[in-house]
């Protein structure tokens, strides 16, 4: 069993100001909103009860996961196929943890599955949608009065099997130039699992993605993408290559530049913060982090506490990261 540990390391504390919204009211000059972010809790079948416990302990108002959500090494994989497996632990452990902890608390989750989850199952948690959680793909949900949060979950082609939350990046940078990727894998979209190929010269890209996405982007928003930014601090894996989207980095600097996104959440290369020693970055003066996670059962469990500030909560600081804390 997990011990409770005394939480350390405060490594950042510092504002970031975006241009103020026009809506004016006492409470939203006022109010401050806590968040929860982490990212990858597929990594240990802890990381789930630890994310839970911790945001009761913090009283945030909010938790953010950026996708990856089903534990590796399921027990029933070996009995049943991978696909029944994360089916079964979707129904019997995770939702029921939520539903639990909801009934303790009205925090609100917002959260999806990402390129490590088999998409036939997602339908469990759309079960759920906009009851116990909020799925972010494509979808722009109200954070506050005054802040969105717009969600995004495929990944540039990666060295990896799973296909269903893959796609080019762009037409001319359809993944990062060196990383050894595999076109090649599976997909579940009709419920079993199924060979495909990544199409590189697909018009269905993660920019065209990212235009759509760009149509519903009206007020102030959180962007929470789970693959990190092409060429920063928050996308750097085991050989020190940058793998992160070239689109998404796009996209930060478009909204960047219309004062509209107040900071960007990412994940997906574990390792980074371990490679280049940072778990945020500035992209136009944006906060863009990438916490990463740590693997296996007992490992620690990483993530950052978020504060919106100022009028309008215009603002966002990090007012604690932390890779200590294991708690059930
Ligand atoms: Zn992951």
């Amino acid at each position: 069993m997990c011990q409770s540990r005394k939480r350390v390391n405060v490594y950042y504390s510092f504002l970031f100001l975006v241009p103020k919204d026009t809506f004016c009211s006492i409470e939203n000059i006022l109010n401050t909103v806590k968040i929860l972010y982490t990212t990858d809790i597929h990594a240990s079948p802890d990381h789930l009860f630890s994310m839970l416990s911790i945001a009761k302990n913090e009283g945030v108002d909010s938790i953010i996961v950026g996708g990856d959500l089903i534990p590796h090494h399921l027990p029933d994989e070996r009995q049943s196929n991978i696909l029944k497996a994360q089916a079964k632990y979707l129904k019997d452990i995770f939702v029921p943890a939520i539903m639990n902890f909801r009934e303790q608390k009205d925090i609100c989750i917002y959260l999806d599955m990402a390129n490590d989850d088999y998409i036939c199952n997602r339908d469990i948690l759309q079960e759920h949608n906009n009851d116990l959680f909020h799925l972010l793909h494509m979808e722009k949900h109200h954070l506050t009065d005054t802040v969105d949060i717009v969600g995004y979950m495929v990944v540039p082609p990666t060295p990896f099997n799973r296909k269903d939350w893959e796609k080019p990046d762009t037409p001319e940078f359809p993944f990062s130039p060196g990383n050894q990727v595999q076109l090649s894998g599976h997909i579940s979209s009709n419920g079993i699992l199924e060979k495909a190929v990544i199409d590189l010269n697909s018009s269905d890209t993660i920019e065209r993605d990212h235009h759509q996405l760009s149509e519903i982007i009206d007020k102030p928003f959180i962007f929470v993408s789970h693959t990190p930014p092409y060429r920063t601090p928050l996308d750097v894996i085991y050989n020190g290559l940058h793998v992160g989207s070239l689109s998404v980095r796009h996209f930060i600097e478009k909204w960047s530049k219309a004062g509209k996104i107040i900071a960007s959440l990412h994940g997906h290369i574990h390792e980074s913060p371990g490679r280049s020693g940072e778990i945020s970055t500035k992209i136009n003066n944006v906060l863009c982090i990438n916490p990463g996670q740590e693997s296996g059962r007992s490992s620690k469990f990483r993530y950052v506490i978020l504060q919106l500030t100022g009028a309008f909560s215009s603002g966002i600081e990090i007012l604690k990261t932390e890779a200590g804390a294991c708690v059930k």
